[in-house]
């Protein structure tokens, strides 16, 4: 699943794409449980809502975009597993798995923007912009990794009686962290994915907050880890996946003391931690 490097590489070619584009149409291709359009639209259909709206902002939210439309009208996108937005030139055919097609109003109607899922567990939701931070999914998030200071984040964990990579995970204590980057921080801690928050005193977690935030602006600048399909707006692979250290590195030598990265189920996930450098 796409993480915060990934989500914020894509809003950034979101940016570069579509900010102030109008939209002239939309069609859509997609299951119906992959659209929501807010009761406040009284029954409107998702194309006719988004026709003639400007795009005028677009944001990242922890995994979730929102991309802000006049009217005070926003578009949440949760990419989930295989969400992908491409930008392309409108004569390129239509692939099996483009759900969403946004067409746009002169001049800029040689492009497209399209919303593709393989998987189809990706979300595109519409929402008046003043109801939209209130529903599941956005209310409950806890705060973004790269904004909070070590201080607060010590505060935010210090406390908690429960084992460390499940709480990364954990989108109401904190946003944007997936199974690929609590596993490098961690093993950039040298903290055992299974240490009770609790146990870990203020200098070991403000060692980890720099940590989070060092790799997380380092897979920013590389645009993302591309270890399954994702892909940035321009269709191009991240690059971060090739500085990763610990995550899917099971059986390979640890870059620091050369014992085998074992790879447990801890919680519902894979953890991956070098045994010898991250004790428990
Ligand atoms: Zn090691």
């Amino acid at each position: 699943m796409p993480e915060l490097p990934e989500v914020e590489t894509v809003v950034r070619g979101l940016r570069k794409t579509v900010l102030d584009k109008t939209i002239a149409k939309v069609i859509v291709d997609a299951p119906p449980k992959s659209i929501v359009v807010s009761e406040s639209f009284k029954n409107k259909s998702f194309e006719s809502v988004l026709k003639n709206r400007t795009i005028e902002q677009i944001n990242r939210r922890g995994k979730n975009i929102l991309i802000g439309l006049s009217g005070d009208i926003t578009l949440w996108v949760h990419l989930k597993m295989t969400g992908h937005f491409y930008y392309k030139n409108i004569k390129t055919k239509k692939e099996k798995h483009d759900l969403i097609t946004f067409h746009f109003k002169k001049p800029d109607s040689n492009f497209k923007l399209i919303f593709n899922d393989y998987r189809r567990f990706g979300r595109n939701r519409l929402y008046y912009t003043n109801e939209v931070m209130e529903q599941k999914g956005l209310k409950e998030l806890g705060p973004e990794p790269l904004d909070i200071s070590p201080n607060d984040f010590v505060t935010l964990v210090k406390s908690k009686n429960r084992m460390i990579k499940p709480a990364l995970l954990d989108q109401s204590l904190i946003v944007g962290i997936g199974n690929i980057y609590a596993d490098e921080s961690l093993y950039a801690s040298k903290i055992h994915p299974k240490r009770i928050l609790s146990s870990l005193s203020k200098k070991k977690l403000i060692e980890l907050h720099g940590n989070i935030q060092r790799i997380l602006s380092m897979a920013i600048d590389n645009m993302g880890s591309s270890v399954d399909t994702y892909t940035g707006v321009n269709g191009e692979t991240g690059k971060f996946q090739n500085y990763l250290k610990a995550y899917g590195k099971e059986g390979k030598q640890c870059q620091r003391c050369s014992r085998k990265i074992v790879r447990e189920k801890i919680g519902s996930r894979s953890a991956h931690y070098c045994p010898k450098c991250q004790k428990i």
